[in-house]
Formats: structure tokens, sequence, C-alpha cells
């Protein structure tokens, strides 16, 4: 097998223009870090966010923050995985999007990994005007630096089922086992039938809520998700028109939790709006978990007094770190074994990342995933 010379890139370089594919030369692996033929890249709601330039980041920049792929060649010193699993050439990895620097206050202080300052993430904030410039997933090839937390994939895992939750797994992970965890026999109330929702509603499950009600849409999203098993109750809430059919439609949540709300409802949504309703969903004495707001989407009018009157925790959860994929790849079995998950997922060629996004923003699919 002769090696490939350069490899082929999604590359953002100017925010609202369509993306390009580009080759780059194939750099070899650095110092304790791998080169890692990509196979799939998952296409997340932050991309299109990337995309139209709403976060800042550098430019021009090689897409995907997530990805799965097989070892290409490991640098000096690359020898196990983040578990201390020896690795192999044609091994099947998933890493970390994230690099905390170990040094900020957040780092060192507060032991809040998640909230470092200095955050290096790959398809983010690795330009391609720093080499390497092959640093995100969207790639037939990525270079992960020394540091990338990189786990092989369990034996028996399909790795379609494994990009479903890709991100959205991890960051779901932190916020139900560090944040707020499900307790046995709880009601939830999960808004945002997307990928952080679906995962959030899945990780419920397993955690022994009693009930769990997604509230989310369209239709097709609803329905796809209860063939593969996940929630127990599916209501639309997506294509209630005006304020008065939305009311009508958290009131039938409200009448399924049994009438007095969720003992937790968990945000996965990123609308503003969707934290006004939220409040009134949770029970007297119940919690609110905030996820979906990762983008700054402006100001939303809530009713202070409902947090007050209702008693609530209202608790916040921002990303995750390299020990949460982990502990998402140490779930997949027991998620796989209850939830069809690779059927989240629709794929997409390198060169369809433009109807990739296009299909993310309309809510018709409900996982993309590139196949380098
Ligand atoms: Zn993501
Ligand atoms: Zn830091």
């Amino acid at each position: 097998m002769s090696a490939p010379q350069n490899s082929r890139a999604v590359v953002l370089s100017e925010f609202g223009r369509s993306l390009e594919l580009q080759r780059f030369p194939l750099p070899s692996a650095p110092e304790r870090g791998m080169i890692v033929a990509g196979r799939y890249g998952g296409v997340c709601g932050t991309d299109r966010h990337l995309q139209l330039g709403h976060l800042e980041v550098p430019t021009p920049l090689v897409l995907g923050h997530e990805g799965l792929g097989t070892v290409y060649e490991l640098g000096h010193g690359a020898k196990y995985d983040v578990d201390g699993t020896a690795l192999h050439i044609g091994d099947e990895v998933l890493w970390a999007s994230s690099i905390a620097c170990g040094r900020c206050v957040p780092c060192r202080m507060h032991r809040e990994p998640t909230l470092c300052e200095n955050r290096r993430t790959y398809g983010v904030n690795r330009p391609t005007t720093v080499e390497p410039a092959l640093s995100g997933s969207w790639a037939d090839h990525i270079c992960l630096h020394e540091g990338t937390t990189v786990v092989r994939m369990p034996e028996g895992i399909d790795p379609l089922a494994a990009m479903a939750f890709a991100c959205a797994g991890p960051t779901m992970v932190h916020a139900l086992f560090e944040r707020r965890p499900v307790r046995v026999g709880e009601t939830v109330v999960v808004q945002g039938s997307g990928p952080v929702g679906l995962a959030a509603a899945a990780l419920a499950h397993l955690s022994g809520a009693a009930r769990v009600i997604v509230v989310g849409g369209p239709d097709q999203r609803l329905r796809v998700a209860a063939e593969v098993g996940i929630g127990d109750e599916h209501v639309n809430i997506v294509d209630a028109d005006g304020a008065g059919a939305q009311d009508e439609v958290l009131a039938r949540v409200i009448e399924l939790t049994g009438g007095r709300g969720a003992d937790l409802v968990i945000e996965c949504v990123g609308a503003p709006a969707a934290v006004a309703q939220g409040l009134r969903l949770a029970r007297r004495g119940g919690s609110y978990l905030v996820v979906g707001q990762y983008t700054d989407n402006g100001d939303a009018s809530i009713n202070p007094h409902q947090i007050v009157y209702r008693q609530l925790d209202v608790v916040g959860s921002w990303a995750f770190t390299g020990a949460h994929l982990v502990e998402y790849v140490r779930l997949l079995p027991a998620l796989v074994r209850r939830f069809d998950l690779a059927r989240l997922v629709t794929i997409y060629p390198l060169e369809e990342s433009a109807a990739a996004l296009a299909d993310v923003e309309r809510g018709s699919v409900i996982k993309a995933v590139l196949r380098a």
C-alpha cells in the first residue's frame, strides 16, 4: 500500500461563505501524537454557527470536532490510549475535541477543565495557517497532538452508533453525571429532540428514570426517536403555532408528568425562549438543567418568580472534557443494547458537507455524519 501524498479536507475560509474541499500534504505524526485516517466526521449544530461566524474563531479552518477513524501513524512515544490499551496501526479510535491547558485558573484552581480559558479544539480554533493544517475531522486524515484524549472503540460496536451521540453523548455525560444526575424513579422532561435531547433522554432511561417525556419536533424526528426506543412520551411543540398553541402543548406535558411537573427538566433546544417554558415544566422543588444554550442567542424574557415559587435548582452545564468522552465510550455497549442508535444517523460523502449542514439546520435529519 503506497502512502497517500495528501489529504482532502473541508475548509471554512470566510464566514457566511460556502465550504471548500481542499488538499493538504499529509504530515508525519508528531511526538506523542498520531495521524488518524478519518472514517466519520460528525456534523453538529455548532458547525453551522461556526460557518455563519456566530463564534469567534480563526479562519481558514478545517471543520469537524467530532470524529472516528483508524490509527494511520503513531508518533514517537504514542503507545497507548487513555485507558492504557496498546494502540496499533488500524485500530478504531475516537478522540476528544478539546485539550485543556492545565495552567489557567479554572484548570488549576477550580478543578474545572471544562471551563479552561485556553482550550484548543479540533475543528474550532486550530486554523490551517498553523501547521499541521489537518486539524479537523471533516477530512481524510487528522493530526492529533500530544495531550489529546484518544480512546479505542470497544469490540463489536457499530461505529455509526458511536457517532450518533459523538458530541451530544459526552456533553450529556458531563451534565448528568456531574451537574445534576437523574435519580432512580424520577419523571424527566427533555426539551429538544436533536442529538443532545435524545442523548439526554437515552441516558435518563439508563439512569433509572421512571418516565421520560421528549418535547420537540418535527413529527418525523419524534417518530424515529420512538422507534429507536428513546422517550416514553413524545410531544410535538415545534409545529405549535403561536403562544396559545404552545401553552396548550405545555399543559399537555404537565398532564403527562401526573399534573405536578417533572422532577427534572433538561433544556436541549438552544433557543432562549425555551428556558421560559422549561421553568414552568418542573415540579415545585424540582430541578432545571440547562445544556442547550451553547451559543449566545441573546436574551429571553422569563418570570423569575417561577424559580422561587417552584424552589427550583437551576443548573448550567458547559461542554465536556476527555474524561466525559471516555465515559461515553464505556457506556456504548449498554446504550446499543437498549437503543438502535445507528438509525439516528444519516451519512453524506465528504463532498456534500454543505447539504449535510443544510439538512441539520432544517431538522430534516437527526444526526448527519460525513464519510471520508
Ligand atoms: Zn458538536
Ligand atoms: Zn486551562
